[in-house]
């Protein structure tokens, strides 16, 4: 369901909920002004959101690349990080078309030093 006249680089996600064990599919949607397009793994996340989720323990993301696997781009992996489920970690699973691969991560490790707000970052 990708939308990607620009680059026909379709990217599919879905993300495995903590609470109900549920399934949110996402796809990266472009815009002809480039900054406005959004990736499937924050596609998949928006609606997860939405409908109040928070934590995820399982992100899978499959791309049109058909010699490599396809990571979170950066903004990607600090959003997943933000939902991340009560073990502190997500399962990280890339894969490709022809779903005959299967490379398995943590969130933790293709996201290591995280950014993270502390209460007292305020208070100097
Ligand atoms: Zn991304």
């Amino acid at each position: 369901m990708a939308y990607c006249p620009y680059s026909n680089f379709a990217v599919g996600s879905t993300l495995l909920t903590e609470q109900d064990s549920r399934i949110y599919t996402g796809c990266n949607i472009e815009n002809s002004a480039m900054s406005p397009a959004i990736c499937a793994e924050r596609t998949a996340v928006s609606k997860a959101v939405c409908d109040g989720y928070r934590k995820f323990k399982v992100v899978v993301v499959v791309a049109e690349q058909q010699q490599e696997f396809t990571a979170p781009c950066g903004v990607c992996r600090q959003t997943l990080n933000e939902f991340r489920s009560s073990s502190g970690d997500m399962d990280v699973y890339l894969s490709r078309p022809a779903m005959d691969l299967v490379l398995c991560t943590k969130l933790s490790h293709i996201l290591p030093l995280s950014f993270k707000l502390h209460n007292n970052a305020f208070c100097n």
